[in-house]
């Protein structure tokens, strides 16, 4: 049988949030490939090789990939949440555009995924519901100044934001630093949420303002979302409120 390379969006975490297409791509591959914690995450199945790497090693963990495909496995590179969204599909991408003519051949996919910021939103109610864009706030493969200036940007047209990577042991100001630009632009009242480890046992949601946002309450686990000026809370006796963004704004 010929080679195959497919790369399959694991969810947010919870078992139940894996979709059929990916659970389907998954039992059909000979190898399963990815950050160690994401390949855990897999159903072990006999006779199915596992290979973990670190999180650092995106282009030569597709690369890798890429060679066994070639070799005539059926390959499974996996990425939480969704595998196009910050993850590894355009490492994959990339490294086939730079690397062996005959990768250009092999059969390649994508299985989607339920990304971190469409987990959050379900929690929440309907955030994401008007215009929204999302950020990675990690400056490993950008320059700090870039990031910096998508958010002056995204600010302006009054986005809702959806921040990825929001924090780190490497850069503890950075998200800081983010929350400092967007008050000045937005203003101190838009709300902010702090979604960590949606969908997982330890799952914590916090809702908040941008006046009020505290930084350190992200970790790697979270997903952080700014809202647009139209952005609501609907408060609940003795629940969280849901939090939603209009679908019509009047001009
Ligand atoms: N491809 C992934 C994103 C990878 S970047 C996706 O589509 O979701 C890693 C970042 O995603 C984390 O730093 C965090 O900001 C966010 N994230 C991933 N899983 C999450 C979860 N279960 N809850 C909240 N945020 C999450």
């Amino acid at each position: 049988m010929s080679g195959s390379l497919t790369i399959v969006g694991l969810g947010p975490g919870a078992a139940d949030q894996v979709t059929g297409a990916a659970s389907e791509a998954l039992a059909a591959a000979t190898d399963i490939v990815g950050y160690g914690p994401y390949v855990d995450r897999v159903p072990e199945r006999v006779g199915q090789q596992r290979h973990r790497t670190d999180n650092r090693e995106e282009i030569d963990r597709a690369r890798h990939a890429l060679e066994m495909a070639a070799e005539g496995r059926r390959v499974a590179v996996v990425s939480s949440g969704d595998p196009g969204v910050f993850a590894m599909a355009a490492a994959v991408f990339e490294a086939v555009e730079m690397g062996e003519a005959a990768w250009r051949a092999l059969d390649i996919s994508v299985v989607p995924g339920i990304s971190a910021m469409f987990a959050a939103a379900s929690r929440l109610g309907a955030p994401l519901g008007h215009d929204f864009c999302a950020i990675s706030l990690s400056d490993n493969l950008k320059p700090w100044d870039l990031v910096l200036k998508r958010l002056r940007a995204a600010a302006e047209g009054d986005f809702v934001i959806a921040l990825y990577n929001a924090a780190s042991k490497a850069r503890p100001h950075h998200l800081g630093e983010a929350f400092s630009l967007l008050r000045e632009i937005k203003g101190p009242d838009v709300p902010v949420i702090f979604a960590t480890a949606i969908s997982r046992a330890d799952e914590a949601i916090e809702i908040t303002t941008l006046g009020e946002a505290d930084a350190s309450r992200a970790d790697m686990r979270t997903l952080v979302m700014i809202g647009s000026s139209a952005t609501r809370l609907v408060e609940r006796p003795g629940a969280r409120p849901f939090v939603y963004t209009p679908r019509r704004i009047d001009g």
